[in-house]
């Protein structure tokens, strides 16, 4: 098996990390590979007590001396985490890639993410400062100071396992709270070879814990119903999202939500067509299609959707499909059983309510957690497809005519995540961009996420942002000290 010849076997942990031990709890569940259905390892399985104890950990750790760390030593701590996921790109992409099956070059690109939001982070670290506003009274001075929010619990999906975890820990450690991360039982492997990594570099024990479990449900409900945990960032479905709200408005939890999406995609008729055409083909079949912004609703102006579709098959039926580990391989398998079961569904119900296949539409022989990469056109408003996150390798084609029309089509969702378009009319860019109803907007540009920027969404896509400096004050609260008796 691939992970037999890891350069630093060590990564290949299967235990759960809390307060600086790696422990068991005489209980496991088993990993499978989506490629060939292989068991991978038997892991970890966390319960109740041992969320109760990571937080209580993780507590400690905020308290005795993380809370109130120079930003000096956080920047140099996430520095020397940064540069060991880089140090060990290869192998971390290994274990992505047999645990989800993606692709293994999208796996490297996955943990160069990792490598470049935990540097950005260790950056934002120096700069969390404070505020001194002008005085109302000559003997009294304002403070405003920027604290860390204290202990957090980050819920994470199997989809981007390793740059979610990322995302979320590194801007937490940043502003000097301490936090419990639950990975998706999907894919705990790198997520504990991240958490390996980053006892290497040095961390505080308690500061950063990891408990792995298969019953999400009742660790999330005690991370959610915790007094002591401050804030739950999380990225998964709309439904687990709404879940965790609620569980944390008992104890007046902050919370930032990164939930699923509908990506409308349009492209006008004075757009670039090899440009949208290759562009496609990132923004829908990059992981399977398994990504919250991928391109859910593909509207194309009727005056070239016919060229577009010919074009869009030739460079669909390029895909290779097979093992990630493949370095051929350019589509990987789907996650699971459920996550076959929709698409294969999604697709079946727009072919029955006269949905035209353009090609694919079926298994592949590769594997039963295969699909075909997919076009399906002639599709209208009324389908499932329309309303439901694919999650898939299918490419649904709407028609349309004008430009108002189509934005009224593409913002009917209760979904805002990421939408695009593809024009080449500069006016059209801006009020597009201005219209469309999404916290992100990519305009002849299929990808929106980088360090730099605030990702998020709005409507039923989520709470909150990830990222950037804005990603940092997720776990910062303000807070004003008034100095009085100044005046001689
Ligand atoms: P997906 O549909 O993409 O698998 P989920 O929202 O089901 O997304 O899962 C995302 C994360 O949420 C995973 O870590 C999963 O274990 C976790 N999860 C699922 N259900 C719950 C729940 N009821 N409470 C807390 N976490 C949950």
């Amino acid at each position: 098996m691939a992970l037999d010849t890891l350069k630093n076997p060590s990564l290949f942990q299967k235990q759960a990390f809390i307060g600086g031990q790696w422990l068991d709890t005489g209980k496991d569940f088993a990993v499978y590979n989506p490629a060939n259905g292989d068991k991978v390892a038997d892991v970890v399985d966390c319960g109740r007590d041992e969320t109760d104890q990571a937080i209580q950990a993780a507590k400690q750790a905020f308290y005795e001396g993380w809370g109130q760390s120079l930003a000096e030593e956080r920047h140099a701590l996430l520095m020397k985490w940064a540069q060991l996921m880089d140090d060990h790109r290869e192998d971390l992409a290994t274990i992505l890639t047999t645990e989800q099956g993606k692709p293994i070059s999208e796996a490297r690109s996955e943990i160069g993410a990792c490598v470049k939001t935990t540097s950005w982070m260790a950056e934002e670290a120096r700069r969390i400062d404070g505020e001194i506003p002008p005085t109302f009274k000559t003997d009294e001075r304002y403070l405003v100071l920027r604290q860390p929010v204290g202990v957090c619990a980050a819920i994470t999906p199997w989809n981007f396992p390793a740059s979610m975890i990322t995302r979320k820990i590194a801007p937490a450690l940043a502003a000097g709270c301490t936090i419990i991360l639950k990975p998706s039982e999907e894919t705990p492997l790198v997520a504990l070879a991240l958490v390996k990594l980053a006892e290497q570099a040095g961390f505080p024990k308690g500061v950063i814990n990891i408990i792995t479990t298969n019953d999400s449900s009742s660790v999330g409900k005690a991370l959610c119903e915790s007094p002591d945990v401050r804030k739950i960032s999380f990225t998964g479905s709309t439904e687990v999202g709404r879940i965790l709200y609620r569980q944390s408005g008992d104890t007046i939890k902050k919370i930032s939500l990164e939930l699923g999406g509908n990506a409308p995609f349009i492209i006008f008729d004075d757009a670039d067509l090899e440009r949208a055409v290759q562009q496609t083909i990132g923004a829908k079949f990059r992981n399977a299609g398994q990504t919250c912004i991928c391109a859910n609703r593909i509207f194309v102006h009727e005056n070239i959707m016919d060229d577009y579709t010919k074009k869009l098959k030739e460079a669909v039926e390029d895909l290779t499909l097979g093992n990630g580990l493949d370095e051929k391989t350019t589509l990987g398998p789907l996650i699971n059983e459920q996550g076959h079961k929709k698409v294969s569904g999604l697709t079946k119900d727009a072919l029955d309510n006269g949905a035209e296949l353009v090609t694919g539409g079926e298994n592949s022989d590769q594997g039963k957690l295969f699909f075909q990469p997919t076009i399906l056109k002639n599709l209208n408003t009324d389908m499932k497809i329309f309303r439901e996150e694919i999650f898939g390798p299918v490419a649904a084609l709407y028609p349309f005519k004008d430009e108002a029309d189509v934005i009224k089509q593409a913002n009917d969702t209760h979904y805002g995540l990421a939408g695009y378009a593809y024009t080449k009319d500069l006016g059209r860019a801006i009020r597009v961009g201005e219209r469309l109803e999404y916290g992100m907007v990519g305009i002849n540009v299929p990808v929106v996420s980088n360090s730099a920027i605030p990702f998020g969404g709005v409507k039923q896509s989520g709470l909150g942002r990830e990222g950037s400096h804005w990603g940092v004050e997720e776990y910062v609260e303000l807070k004003y000290v008034c100095l009085g008796g100044i005046d001689d």
